[in-house]
């Protein structure tokens, strides 16, 4: 079993009260590594060696000076990446040939922030007293608790990270209780690149158990938070209380619209992908096909044969098409909504149940599945599943496309395939989606912001302004 251990200050650190968290391969069911089960002195000490960071060489540096650091991290990310790879391989199941191209994106995170640590101009503006001289600058805002899922953890943990320490922060990162090792990973590359201790920190336990010590702590400027909605509730009050700066981005039911007048080869690839990649364990997937009637009955058959022969298994064999759900409580969880579902009257035309394939036994494996016979207002179509499932929903018209794509309580993305290029303009600015691709899925970018509407989140990540998210602005006067 390895070990892996908190990032604190200078040192690698087990939790004060000597606990550890055991972690299971999804795939073969082992338990293969333990992580320190953090408590609130081990949380208290990683925010004030945060702060001490921020308060000494950490603000010494010119931003051109971070910059450089960053990039060297990330160089350190592109040639090491093969173990960051393999640890969310090992530890959450996701597939090599993804956590490959994870690996590369990562490291552009880096480069991206790295670039723009130094472009942060304030301004010299026009002040409404004569001879007075008026300008703003940006100033860290601080130390910055980063708080991760385990469905993504190095890409998820990196949006936050790497706009913070542009900006000049420090970092807490209180990565998932069931996926920490990666993250561990990452911080011992950022100690080689050369981060002066205290600026990228790792505390490790469970959320309920030090959350709200890390989120209520008053040296903690700002609460980056993607994760669902029970924990961003909690750590939205907590930082409510202290009136702290808040990023979150929660959840998602995201409609994946697909019109009579589109290349639909192109749609039912990237209808497939958008939900079964990542086995739908992704905030963003495209969980509820609406279809166009006159097209509905063909494209789902073509659909569930496409992944008839999807082969499940293991996640280190590039041949895989889908791996195993991360965690045992989501497995369950997502049989839990297949259950339902059919009681509820969907009828299952692809899957519907576990997954057994050969070799693969003890993995925690749900069938890629597509519900018919489904309307809006079912649990299956207005829950957030994180699991292969999909539910496909026929409409008539394009207003009762955007009114079905609208009737959800999420807001995070949304797709539409069309060859219109009226529907193409039309359609995306009457969707109530934080990012709305055409003719595509899935395809995020550093350099496009990133976030939701309504209940699947608050701010944006990604892209230019999120680096503004960890800045404070000051405006000075001067009389001369
Ligand atoms: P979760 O909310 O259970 O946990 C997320 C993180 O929050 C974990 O590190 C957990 O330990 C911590 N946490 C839990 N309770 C807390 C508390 N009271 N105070 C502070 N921290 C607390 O979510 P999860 O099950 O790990 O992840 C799945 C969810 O994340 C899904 O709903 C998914 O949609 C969402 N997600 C959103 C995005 C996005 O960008 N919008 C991306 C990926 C995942």
């Amino acid at each position: 079993m390895e070990t892996f251990k908190m990032r604190i200050g200078a040192e690698w650190r087990e939790a004060a009260l000597g606990e550890w968290i055991a972690t299971e391969n999804p795939y073969t069911g082992e338990k293969w590594a333990r992580i320190p089960r953090g408590g609130e002195a081990d949380a208290i000490a990683a925010v004030e060696a945060a702060h001490a960071a921020g308060q000494g060489e950490w603000r010494s540096l010119t931003a051109t000076q971070r910059g450089r650091l960053m990039y060297k991290f990330a160089q350190l990310i592109r040639e090491k990446g093969q173990r960051l790879a393999d640890l969310e391989v090992t530890d959450v199941g996701r597939r090599r040939k993804e956590a490959l191209g994870v690996v590369d994106h990562l490291a552009g995170y880096y480069e991206y922030y790295a670039g723009l640590a130094d472009k942060l101009e304030g301004a010299v503006t026009p002040f409404d007293k004569p001879g007075f001289l008026h300008y703003t600058v940006h100033e860290p805002m601080g130390v910055v608790v980063c708080i991760v899922p385990w469905n993504g953890p190095l890409l998820l943990a990196s949006m936050k990270i790497a706009p913070a320490l542009a900006a000049g922060c420090t970092v807490v990162v209180k990565p998932s209780e069931y996926a920490s090792a990666s993250i561990i990973h990452l911080a011992e590359l950022a100690e080689e690149a050369g981060f002066p201790p205290g600026v990228f920190n790792v505390v490790t336990g469970y959320g309920n158990e030090i959350g709200n010590t890390l989120t209520a702590h008053p040296l903690v400027r700002k609460v980056a938070f993607t994760g669902g909605h029970v924990g961003g509730r909690a750590v939205a009050q907590s930082a409510a209380h202290g009136f702290k700066h808040l990023t979150l981005e929660l959840g998602g039911k995201s409609p994946n619209i697909v019109f009579d007048d589109a290349d639909l080869d192109a749609a039912l690839e990237g209808v497939s992908m958008a939900i079964f990649n990542t086995s739908g364990q992704a905030c963003l997937a495209g969980s509820r096909l609406l279809v166009q009637r006159s097209i509905a009955d063909e494209f789902v058959a073509r659909l569930a044969d496409l992944m008839r022969d999807a082969k499940l298994g293991d996640p280190t064999d590039l041949a895989t098409d889908i791996g195993p759900i991360a965690m045992r409580p989501q497995f369950n969880t997502v049989l839990e909504h297949l259950a339902a579902a059919k009681k509820d009257g969907a009828k299952a035309v692809l899957g519907g149940g576990r997954g057994l394939p050969a070799g693969g036994e003890n993995g925690l494996f749900v069938e890629p599945t597509i519900f018919m016979n489904v309307t809006n207002d079912m649990r299956i179509a207005r829950e957030e599943v994180f699991g292969p499932v999909l539910v496909a929903i026929p409409f008539d018209t394009d207003d009762e496309a955007v009114a079905i794509a609208n009737d959800s309580s999420f807001g995070l993305a949304a797709g539409l395939w069309t060859s219109s290029l009226q529907r193409a303009l039309d359609i995306p600015r009457r969707l109530e989606a934080g990012t709305v691709w055409v003719n595509t899925y899935r395809t995020v970018s550093v350099m496009a912001p990133f976030g939701g509407f309504k209940d699947s989140g608050i701010g944006r990540e990604n892209g230019q302004d999120a680096i503004k998210d960890y800045v404070e602005t000051k405006s000075i006067v001067i009389r001369p």
